[in-house]
């Protein structure tokens, strides 16, 4: 506990039994507040005091209430005998007070774990579930969605089983892995990265799980940083940020997901900056997400940003062709009474590169389609269901955009771009530029040389395995790419 009250104890001074006589006899409850308030001093006051409640005074019992377990017994250890002699100073003549946890709702608050079972509130808020329900897991896949509890939902679908793994994810799929299998904490925070529908939060609910799978007694914890935000105004606004630390605080391992969420919020950043310096003090593992680097993160506090990239930080890129068609024909196999032939397969792969949520989108179209009219899955009836689909996805990028995007970064007139110069401030931008119109969209490799002033395609193709080659050793010409394709998806 960062703060231990200090103040009078015991006895009353003569000062303050003039005062009773003054103030007190038409809101005895009041004046003991103004009394605590001044003795104590604003700061713990408002910490620990203010969310006292007056229920009732009878006969010589004063019963108040509290919003927390945690809060009730810090009150009981800490300020309960100096609460006793105001109230038995004051004209209602109190003799006891009992100190209750306010009803049902609070009471399923409880901070620390009850001996018998498992306090499994925090994570998923079964508010009013029965005591012996065991644990996290089946609270979790209980519970269902958009509750107010702390916490959210864990989705089922998201596990490291249905988790395809390509190059782009490669890495940040291994880290998640390592994290959901150890015991001790291997790296921290793992900061995962990359745009949006790219499965970040796949990757944290898989770790949910997997972990929880593992290490069955460890409390687990994965919330959007935007359901941090607003159950932290909301502890704030009802005077109970302690258990709202104390739920962040009691896990083994915490998932913020999406954390450019609170960029520019800033009492949110001070909170989650102390949650986050507490678990990494006391070792417990954070797994954090957001559409893009720490670095490049705007809006969030310089200390902060450093905190981030301290641990691991992954990326997840766009998908390539290859992964695109594992997770089409993953899901496709899921879908046993639909016969999907592999041409719309590679179809679907090539033409929807945004991302796997609307690839999956797309294919979950085209099924329901075909099953509600009753005809088979052909590349006519794909390319009729998915019409705007697919211009919005032809849109999207184009090579024109993609050199002047390219242009742009790298400070060079397009003419510049395309001219035949091979100095390497000129030349290495154009072949970025061919590297990103052979990832990004869905043209030829001669295509892509047309648009070069007419550059053949094997000049493309060395191109882009020069960039291939070059994003292995060169991490900033890597996260140079990571922002221009960020840029051009966005
Ligand atoms: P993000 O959080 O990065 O925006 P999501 O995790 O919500 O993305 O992923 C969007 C959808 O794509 C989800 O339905 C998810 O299951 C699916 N998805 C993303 N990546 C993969 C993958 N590698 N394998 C299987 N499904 C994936
Ligand atoms: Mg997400």
């Amino acid at each position: 506990m960062e703060e231990s009250p200090s103040g009078p104890q015991g006895t009353l001074g003569r000062e303050t039994i003039a005062a009773v006589g003054r103030h007190a006899a038409s809101d005895p409850w009041k004046w003991v507040r103004a009394q605590l308030r001044r003795e104590y001093g604003r700061a713990q006051y408002e910490r620990w005091l203010a969310p006292l409640r007056l229920v009732a005074i009878e006969d010589g019992l004063a019963e108040l209430a509290v919003p927390t377990e945690f809060i009730r017994e810090w009150i009981e250890r800490n300020y309960l005998d100096r609460i006793r002699a105001l109230m038995a100073a004051s004209p209602a003549a109190v003799e006891e007070i009992r100190l209750k946890v306010a009803g049902e709702q609070a009471s399923a608050e409880h901070v620390s774990p009850r001996p018998g079972h498992r306090n499994g509130k925090g994570a998923n808020g079964a508010r009013g579930s029965a005591p012996d329900a065991d644990g996290q897991v089946g609270r979790i896949e209980a519970k269902p969605a958009g509750t107010d509890s702390f916490g959210g939902r864990l989705e089922p679908r998201y596990r490291f089983e249905s988790f395809i793994v390509g190059k782009s994810n490669a890495f940040a799929h291994a880290a998640a892995r390592r994290v959901a299998e150890s015991e001790e904490v291997p790296f921290n925070p793992l900061f995962l990265h990359g745009g949006v529908g790219l499965g970040k939060t796949h990757l944290m609910h898989a770790i949910a799980w997997e972990f929880m799978r593992n290490f069955p007694d460890k409390k687990v914890m994965y919330i959007s940083a935007e359901k941090f935000m607003y159950q932290f105004i909301a502890a704030v606004r009802y005077r109970d940020t302690m258990s709202f630390k104390q739920q962040f605080r009691s896990v083994d391992l915490l998932m913020l997901d999406d954390v450019q969420f609170i960029a520019n919020k800033d009492s949110t950043q001070e909170e989650f900056f102390h949650t986050f310096n507490a678990l990494i003090e006391s070792q417990k593992q954070l797994v954090i997400s957001a559409d893009r680097s720490p670095t490049d993160l705007e809006g969030i506090q310089e200390r902060i940003v450093s905190r981030l990239g301290w641990g691991l930080v992954a990326d997840i890129h766009p998908t390539d062709y290859e992964l695109r068609y594992g997770i089409l024909q993953a899901k496709a196999e899921a879908v046993p009474d639909v016969v999907i032939p592999n041409e719309v397969l590679d179809f679907l792969a090539r033409k929807i590169t945004s991302n796997v949520r609307e690839l999956e989108g797309a294919l979950n179209r085209v099924v329901a389609f075909a099953q509600l009219v009753g005809r088979a899955v052909t590349l006519d009836l794909v390319r009729e269901v998915l019409s705007d689909l697919l211009r919005a996805n032809d849109r999207k990028i184009t090579i024109d955009e993609i050199q002047r995007v390219v242009a742009d970064y790298y400070n060079l007139r397009i003419s510049e771009l395309l001219s035949p110069r091979r100095s390497r401030n000129i030349a290495r931008p154009r072949q970025v530029a061919m590297y990103l119109a052979k990832q990004l969209t869905a043209r030829s490799l001669p295509e892509i040389g047309r648009k070069f002033s007419g550059r053949d395609h094997t000049t493309v193709i060395h191109a882009v395995r020069k960039i291939e080659d070059l994003r292995k050793a060169d991490s900033t010409l890597d996260e140079d790419i990571h922002r221009l394709m960020r840029q051009l998806q966005s």
